[in-house]
């Protein structure tokens, strides 16, 4: 059976200050030792959230060689030393504003499950694919495309966000979310063969205290990947207690 994963992604938020509310959070996954917890900060935090305490840190982004002439950017190697134990890659807000497509999403997985890391892959459709009925497709090709079929269920973690529910306090029904799940799994099963009914799928897109117990509860939702209810103990919290 796979552990529930309940990741936080501070996106552009947070300061040394803030990193105070990891303390609680990381007590909660003490406290909850069957569940994995994950706070994914911004670059220039990862390092002091690392060193804080015993609480899992990850990074947003990394890019997909190991060095180079690429200014402003940082690689899988660099996030590994600075603390980080997986990274999110293809976050739909980095598809759209770094126009980042399925094959460096691709690139930028293998590199950081070359260098030691889990790599949480994120796909979902538009309001606009999922109303022209092509929510499924949409999703189907982002995975064909963005996972490497040699990850095993230990090195990819796929994340469902659906882009019209991110940060719009929408959802989409139970029902809805066990579909894409299931189809998720489906389509893994095609191309990582055994590995797939090991491979975490986490639903994320407004994931909060009241509604973290009815999601997680859905076949094939193993776990949340959390963008403004991680910022604060008080909301990611209760989150971590409705996966357990
Ligand atoms: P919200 O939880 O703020 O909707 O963000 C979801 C998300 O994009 C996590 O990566």
């Amino acid at each position: 059976t796979r552990r529930k994963l309940v990741a936080g992604n501070w996106k552009m938020h947070g300061s040394l200050a803030q990193l105070a509310e990891l303390d609680a959070i990381a007590a909660a996954a003490r406290a909850n030792p069957q569940v994995d917890v994950a706070i994914c900060p911004p670059f220039t935090l990862i390092a002091a959230a690392a060193a804080r305490g015993d609480l899992t840190i990850g990074a947003q982004d990394s890019h997909q060689n190991e060095k180079g002439a690429h200014t402003g950017c940082v690689s899988a190697p660099m996030l590994r030393e600075a603390g980080a134990k997986l990274v999110i890659v293809g976050h739909s807000e980095r598809r759209t504003d770094q126009r980042e497509s399925d094959a460096e999403v691709y690139a930028k997985a293998r590199a950081v499950i070359a260098a030691g890391m889990i790599a949480i892959v994120c796909v979902g459709e538009t309001e606009g694919e999922r109303d022209a009925g092509r929510a499924a497709e949409v999703v189907e090709r982002q995975l064909q495309g963005s996972i490497p079929a040699d990850g095993t269920a230990t090195q990819l973690v796929v994340a469902y966000e659906p882009v019209w529910a991110i940060g719009t306090g929408r959802t989409p029904t139970v029902g809805d979310v066990a579909a894409m799940h299931a189809s998720i799994r489906t389509k893994l099963g095609d191309m990582l063969d055994a590995e797939a009914e090991g491979v975490r799928i986490l639903y994320g897109g407004s994931v909060k205290p009241s509604n973290a117990a009815e999601l997680m509860a859905v076949n094939n939702v193993d776990g949340a990947l959390v963008g403004g209810a991680s910022l604060t103990a008080a909301d990611f919290v209760p989150i971590i207690e409705a996966a357990a």
